[in-house]
């Protein structure tokens, strides 16, 4: 047995096991549903970089919207870096980006300036925007930022056009609420004042909502809608009474609108079974 040809054989075994044949290898996500067509043809190349501090756990959900940015964008214009806390030691390049003067937080804090007012960068602009974005829940979110110390000192900045989710498929825990797609796709499309950087990301998104849609899936109210509604099918506890009262489009009437909620509820306990959620 000649050794040399064993042992070329084992160096171009694969190390991961083979992906199931039905999965598309580009978005990793089942032939069926997979959104590649609707991507943009060549990579969009806008003046403004992304960077996405990512939750570990954000990572794994089958409708993961930061996917489809990071494809949809030139590599070097979407970094990912991953933990539950920044910078950490592996992410070498971090304090450099956290550390420039253009360097933005979007993150809807009290003290947070609009994205619209800020000044818009073109071609001629001898400055561009980076914008980190922390992609998780809105609880992630938080304790990322309280335990990231780094992410104090930026620029915090909203979005304050507030319209509903596009992302229809997960439930949004307030109107104004949107994914982390989203909220890149609106921030460079007002940054550049581009309407088509916008309208292209989006695109993979609404054809994947259409898709479910037209299959079956429910349209996830948000649960501040779903509370006008009295469709809200449980008892608002405390985190999410705290949660809305942070993010609510209109917050005048919210602890009216809970407490008539819960007594209700408790009265008839009647409300509708909870839909099965796709994510
Ligand atoms: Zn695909």
């Amino acid at each position: 047995m000649d050794e040399d040809v064993t042992w070329d054989d084992l160096i171009n075994l694969p190390i991961d096991p083979p992906l199931k044949r039905d999965i598309c290898l580009k978005c990793r996500r089942p032939i069926a549903v997979c959104y590649c067509k609707y991507l943009p043809s060549e990579r969009l190349n806008p003046l403004c970089k992304i960077v996405l501090l990512q939750h570990p756990a954000e990572e794994k959900r089958c409708l993961h919207t930061a996917t489809i940015l990071s494809l949809s964008l030139k590599k070097e214009k979407c970094v990912v870096f991953t933990g539950k806390k920044f910078p950490q030691n592996r992410h070498t390049e971090l304090p450099d980006i956290l550390n420039s003067p253009n360097t933005l937080l979007l993150y809807p804090s009290l003290h947070a300036v609009d994205v619209q007012d800020l000044p818009k960068v073109d071609e001629t602009s001898n400055f561009y925007y980076t914008l980190v974005i922390i992609d998780g829940t809105w609880a992630q979110a938080k304790t990322i930022y309280n335990k990231s110390t780094a992410l104090h000192s930026l620029k915090q900045v909203k979005l304050s056009k507030r319209q509903g989710s596009e992302y229809i498929i997960r439930t949004q825990p307030t109107e104004g609420c949107l994914s982390t797609l989203e909220t890149a796709a609106e921030a460079l499309s007002i940054l550049e004042n581009k309407p088509f950087l916008k309208t292209d990301l989006l695109k993979p998104l609404a054809a994947l909502c259409d898709y479910q849609i037209s299959h079956g899936a429910v349209i996830h109210e948000s649960k501040e809608l779903r509370l006008k509604n009295h469709t809200y099918p449980k008892l608002i506890g405390k985190r999410l009474k705290k949660l809305l009262e942070k993010t609510c489009v209109e917050e005048t009437d919210l602890n009216e609108i809970v407490q008539s909620h819960n007594e209700k509820y408790e009265k008839t306990k009647l409300f509708p079974m909870r839909s099965t959620f796709i994510t």
